[in-house]
């Protein structure tokens, strides 16, 4: 493992971090195995978020009493100062910490979540009252779309970006990444496969690591996961014609066909969460059925408001048949729901 400067912040890492969603799933005792076996081949950043239920009391547990040992990454909804300083308070709780080295807005989309972060009494105030008082260290921002995240960047006002990154969504590499460098902000790759889209670790890992300033931050779920993923870092990283031949092979059968979160279509006339529930299928896979129904069921349930009018069609740059994959997933959830009925309030 090789360890690099994270941009401005000066803080030393991983060349590779790890990702908190997956830790939901397990117990807390697998996870501080997961969690200890990383940091034990070397891993020292770690990226988590207030939204994904205990993952941070996890992180919190494993790393309890080496705290200065690893980098810890959080991230928040909240467009308001106070929700903003309540979940920083919440984190620094879950996490047993006294300090959070990064913590972000959690995915800026859109024009009206900008205003309202930067807006008297918004989430950045909050922000920079903690950094003052020390409670985190530095301030990030995570997007899916690319006009938003280039603009965050050029604000100055962040530590790092983090954005999807991977072989087949390869926008951020010619403008956002080609920025943040100039303006030494710390790049992280969200989505390093691409939502679950892609299951070749082999190709994932050969395409990142061309791009060693990115770190990327894949969720782990398992002992034998991380030891594979790492195993992919202690070889020279040789990229064969073959490979390239795989990747436009991946690209080519999900080009059209997957939701790359960027949230041109919302808002849904008729309230239906179209992000969040074209990722169901994902949700589901990382997860338990049960967690999974339980914690999509309000996003899941607001499909059922979708009356094909059509208008999302026009705003999707992917050109997503977005009320058909809907009833897609929906039909999964529903399948789900019915096997799982006994185990949700
Ligand atoms: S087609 Fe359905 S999801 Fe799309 S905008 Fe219309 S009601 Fe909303
Ligand atoms: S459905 Fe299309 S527009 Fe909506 S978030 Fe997904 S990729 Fe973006």
């Amino acid at each position: 493992m090789r360890y690099v400067i994270f941009g401005k912040t000066g803080l030393t890492v991983s060349e590779l971090g790890f990702g908190g969603i997956p830790l939901i799933r397990l117990h807390k005792d697998s996870a501080g195995e997961v969690l200890r076996r990383a940091y034990e081949r070397g891993i020292t950043f770690y990226d988590t978020a207030n939204m994904y239920l205990d993952s941070e009391e996890k992180i919190g547990a494993a790393f309890s009493g080496m705290r200065d040992k690893v980098v810890i990454a959080s991230k928040s909804l909240r467009r308001d100062a106070a929700g903003m300083t309540g979940h920083i308070e919440e984190s620094l709780r879950r996490l047993k910490t006294d300090y959070i080295d990064l913590y972000q807005l959690h995915q800026v989309a859109k024009e009206s979540d900008w205003n309202a972060i930067t807006a008297p009494g918004g989430a950045m105030e909050a922000l920079l009252t903690a950094r003052d008082k020390g409670n985190i260290r530095y301030i990030g921002v995570t997007s899916h779309s690319l006009a938003m995240a280039v603009k965050l960047v050029k604000t100055d006002l962040f530590s790092s970006i983090q954005f999807p990154f991977n072989f087949i969504e390869i926008a951020a590499k010619d403008e956002l990444h080609v920025i943040a460098r100039e303006r030494n902000v710390g790049i992280l790759a969200m989505k390093p496969f691409a939502g679950g889209m892609i299951d070749n670790a082999d190709i994932t890992f050969k395409f990142l690591r061309q791009h060693p300033d990115v770190i990327p931050i894949p969720g782990f779920d398992s002992i034998a996961v991380v030891d594979q993923v790492i195993s992919f870092y202690e070889q020279e990283n040789v990229t064969t014609p073959k490979d390239l031949d795989l990747m436009d092979h991946y690209r080519n059968e999900l080009g059209k066909q997957f939701c790359r979160r960027c949230e041109y279509c919302q808002p849904c006339p008729n309230g239906v969460l179209i992000t969040p529930a074209m990722a169901y299928r994902v949700i589901a896979s990382r997860m338990s059925p049960a967690v999974a129904v339980k914690f999509s069921r309000p996003v899941m349930e607001s499909v059922l408001q979708c009356t094909g009018c059509g208008e999302c069609l026009e705003k999707c740059p992917y050109e997503l048949p977005i009320p058909d994959m809907l009833k897609a997933h929906y039909d999964l959830y529903e399948q789900q729901r019915k096997e799982m009925q006994d185990l949700i309030p």
